[in-house]
This record gives C-alpha cells, sequence and structure tokens, in this order.
C-alpha cells in the first residue's frame, strides 16, 4: 500500500476517495505460478484486479500482436501512459500501455466521473 502511495497501480484511483475497500493482486496471477511475494504483488483498486483476472497477456488488435499487460513491479507506469490533457482519460503511450487501457478499462466511466469531481478539489492526478 505504501509503495503504491495508496492509489491503485494500475487505474491511480486514490483508495482514500474508494467506497469500496482495495486489494491486493498477483501481477504473474497465482493460477499462473505466481508467487504471493512482494515484487509479486501490487496495490489495485477492487475492479482493476477483477477486470485483470488471471491475464497476463493480452492480444492487440492494431498489430496483431500478443503484449503483457502492464507489470507494476516491471514496468513505469509513466512510460507507458499518460493523462489526457484534462486528466480524466489514461492514454496508452506503448502497446503495454495501450492492450492495458482496453483490458483493464482504466476509462471506464465511473472512473472518468470520479476523476472529474476529484479534480475540482485539486486531488487528480495523483502525485506519482
Ligand atoms: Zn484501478
Amino acid at each position: 500500500m505504501s509503495r503504491a502511495s495508496k492509489c491503485c497501480e494500475y487505474c491511480k484511483s486514490q483508495d482514500k476517495y474508494s467506497p469500496t475497500a482495495f486489494t491486493i493482486d498477483h501481477v504473474q496471477p497465482q493460477s499462473l505460478n505466481g508467487t504471493s511475494d512482494a515484487d509479486n504483488l501490487a496495490y489495485a483498486c477492487f475492479l482493476c484486479n477483477r477486470l485483470k483476472s488471471n491475464k497476463s497477456n493480452v492480444f492487440d488488435p492494431i498489430t496483431e500482436k500478443w503484449f503483457p499487460l502492464f507489470s507494476p513491479r516491471q514496468d513505469t507506469w509513466n512510460e507507458h501512459f499518460a493523462w489526457s490533457e484534462d486528466a480524466t482519460q489514461i492514454i496508452g503511450l506503448t502497446a503495454i500501455g495501450r492492450c492495458t487501457v482496453k483490458e483493464l478499462r482504466l476509462n471506464r466511466e465511473k472512473l472518468v466521473e470520479y476523476r472529474q469531481c476529484i479534480i475540482s478539489f485539486g486531488m487528480h492526478p495523483p502525485d506519482s
């Protein structure tokens, strides 16, 4: 939780504004032999964890290749994602970022509404 600055390591939602408890995600799913060691765990909101499920690779229809989902333990968020100018949308900068935005629906309607709401209080985007 502290390593993630209390934010979902995928969508960057802040746990203090979430009505649901955040979860611990196995970056490499346990069903694919992922361990419960700290270097395989990520702090994630409930929906990102649920949408990620046991996936580790996703198919990119643009390049027609398989790419790994973003790994908070191996990848750097700012290298794969950026905020839109108004900070309500996450933009995938790379194939990994693009596939992760799509698969985890990082711009789901309620997330965008949440971002719009806390922007008005100067509380978004979180420091990274
Ligand atoms: Zn999330």
